[in-house]
């Protein structure tokens, strides 16, 4: 990947410190929970962390913040280094694990408790909230906050040696319990949790807080900007509070901006969740899930994922983003280098009675109407074809560029045709067209002068491929899904799957391979599944129509 120049605060913040000299190398990290699949919330932390460190000549690590192992899993963690990868972003040296940090972090909660900056404490949850005070309200002191450094460390090393029950003591940093900011007031540092961590097994049964790991980790790295989202802003002075009280080695700094939200999205990885759990999607990898496989396998590329986060830019606002603008970003990149094809969703028989019966016509054509380099292939056109239902009327008026009765139209890449007959069953449905090609037309216009109004698509009945499409549409119909009052489940699209079993494809998409991507012409832009499609089954997730039906 090239790198491209940034500009925005943070940019603006390293080059001030590179130029000081504050800075020799910039090393940043993204630092995700394994907890959940990673969403398009998490690609824009991505791309910031792992843009900047790239456009600086420095590194960005990935870090699993792995501090509360019962939510925590393998599957995640695999899956989010599959994900970083594929949007393409190589992180340095191996994945770090703040698990492996747990033994120093320890050795430091000693160190604060030798300094009389930490102690055990005996107040249940219930007790501590209410001595934790309120936004107007000083907090009171812990009745065991005066306990002596011996005491301290005796304690701290039982209940590491799981001497007491969850919740019956916590570790905490004794700092002011009636600082304006909440989190300065004594937080805490360790929790007791007997369950086994996926990485260190059953060595801990206590475990660090977010607040004390995550600078501590960065120190340990040498990560020089620790970049994060907003609401974390409250809790700089506690980062800067660890940094300064314990003997780390490095000095690292925390950054904040303003998280992703994209209109008609969710982006809570609880939330997300709930929608796996409930089956209303299939998987966190279903296309309609704003995750980075579900994008992913609905046929968004690396690249337009990754242009759509430098488009919104970085800044200190939490905003809402059009989603539009997302799906521009996709329909901009397909646009530019998805190959066409053609397909026939509901498919109606056309017979050119003209037409000899064993006669093929090997049709060359383009596969871009401007990219030479994506190739040629090769349509088949036959006596018999399929084009879609909604392309024919018996009658219509002028605004109707189709195929008439008694009228032409363009079959796309071929021939002029013009229909002659409607074949209908006993109910009155029609089955089938009888038409016949206006001769000398491929690439030219009628001799006689008249011309077709429109252009359809079509697919040799003899030589096409029968294919599943998966028609997808954005997963809610609001705007904002879960602010407020709503209840993301109620505002599901009932539109956002409908599938086509049998439409017919061109042969050439016999070839195509799981992840390739097209524009099937007329009917938007379509992905070969990554896991149910093969030669042998011809399935085709809808990536997005060719232009924007929601916002008019
Ligand atoms: P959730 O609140 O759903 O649990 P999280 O933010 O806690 O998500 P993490 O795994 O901790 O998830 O996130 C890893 C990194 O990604 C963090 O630095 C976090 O700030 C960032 N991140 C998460 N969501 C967004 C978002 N919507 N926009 C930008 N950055 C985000
Ligand atoms: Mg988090």
């Amino acid at each position: 990947m090239e790198n491209t120049p940034i500009s925005n605060f943070l940019q603006t913040i390293i080059s001030d410190d590179l130029a000081e000299g504050r800075v020799a190398e910039v090393v940043t990290r993204f630092p995700p929970e394994p907890n959940g699949y990673l969403h398009i919330g998490h690609a824009k932390s991505i791309s910031v962390n792992f843009g900047l460190a790239q456009a600086n000549g420095g590194r960005c690590n990935l870090r699993f913040d792995d501090t509360n192992p019962e939510k925590e899993s393998q599957e995640f963690i695999e899956s989010i280094q599959a994900d970083v990868k594929w949007l393409g972003y190589e992180w340095s040296g191996e994945v770090r694990y703040a698990s492996t940090y747990f033994q120093q972090l320890y050795d430091w909660a000693v160190f604060l408790v030798e300094q009389g900056k930490a102690y055990v404490c005996d107040l249940n949850a219930e007790e501590a909230r209410l001595y934790r005070g309120t936004l107007t309200e000083a907090g009171k002191n812990s009745p065991s906050r005066d306990r002596s450094v011996e005491e301290n460390l005796d304690l701290l090393e039982r209940m590491r040696a799981g001497e007491f029950d969850e919740g019956a003591k916590v570790l905490r940093a004794k700092i002011d319990m009636a600082s304006p900011n909440m989190n300065m007031r004594d937080p805490i540092l360790y929790r007791i949790r007997k369950v086994t961590h996926h990485q260190t097994g059953n060595d801990w049964v206590i475990y660090p807080t977010y607040d004390f790991a995550h600078g501590q980790e960065d120190a340990i790295e040498g990560v020089t900007h620790s970049i994060c989202t907003l609401e974390f802003e409250d809790h700089r002075p506690l980062y800067d509070w660890f940094i300064e009280s314990l003997p780390v080695n490095s000095r690292p700094h925390q950054y904040e901006f303003g998280r992703l939200n994209p209109s008609y999205t969710i982006t809570s990885k609880r939330k997300l969740k709930q929608l796996v759990d409930e089956d209303v999607v299939i998987g966190w990898d279903d296309p309609r899930m704003p995750t980075v496989s579900g994008m992913r396998r609905r046929g968004y590329s690396p690249t337009a994922i990754r242009k759509f986060c430098d488009m919104i830019g970085t800044t200190r606002s939490d905003g809402v983003v059009d989603v539009a603008m997302l799906e521009f970003a996709i329909r901009e990149d397909l646009n530019e280098n998805a190959p066409r094809a053609m397909a026939v969703l509901n498919p109606l028989k056309v017979v050119l009675t003209d037409y000899p019966v064993e006669q093929v016509e090997e049709l060359v054509t383009p596969c871009h109407p401007s990219r030479e380099d994506l190739g040629e292939r090769m349509l088949p056109f036959t006596r018999e074809l399929y084009i879609d239902a909604d392309d024919f009327r018996e009658e219509a008026n002028k605004k109707y560029k189709r195929l008439v009765l008694g009228k032409r139209v363009r079959l796309r890449n071929a021939y002029v045709i013009e229909a002659d007959e409607a074949i209908k069953d006993e109910a009155g449905n029609i089955i089938e067209i009888h038409a016949h090609t206006i001769p000398n037309t491929l690439g030219e216009n009628p001799e006689d002068g008249i011309k077709p109004k429109g252009v359809i698509q079509w697919v040799s009945a003899a030589h096409g491929e029968r294919a599943e499409l998966r028609i997808y549409d954005r997963l809610f119909n609001h705007e904002s899904p879960d602010k407020g009052d709503n209840d993301f489940m109620d505002h599901l699209n009932p539109e956002s799957l409908s599938l086509v079993k049998a439409a017919w494809v061109e042969p050439s998409l016999k070839s195509a391979v799981p992840e390739q991507r097209f524009q099937f012409e007329r009917e938007g832009y379509f992905v070969a599944d990554r896991y149910d499609h093969s030669s042998e089954r011809l399935v085709f997730n809808k990536t997005i129509g060719l232009r924007d039906t929601w916002n008019g």
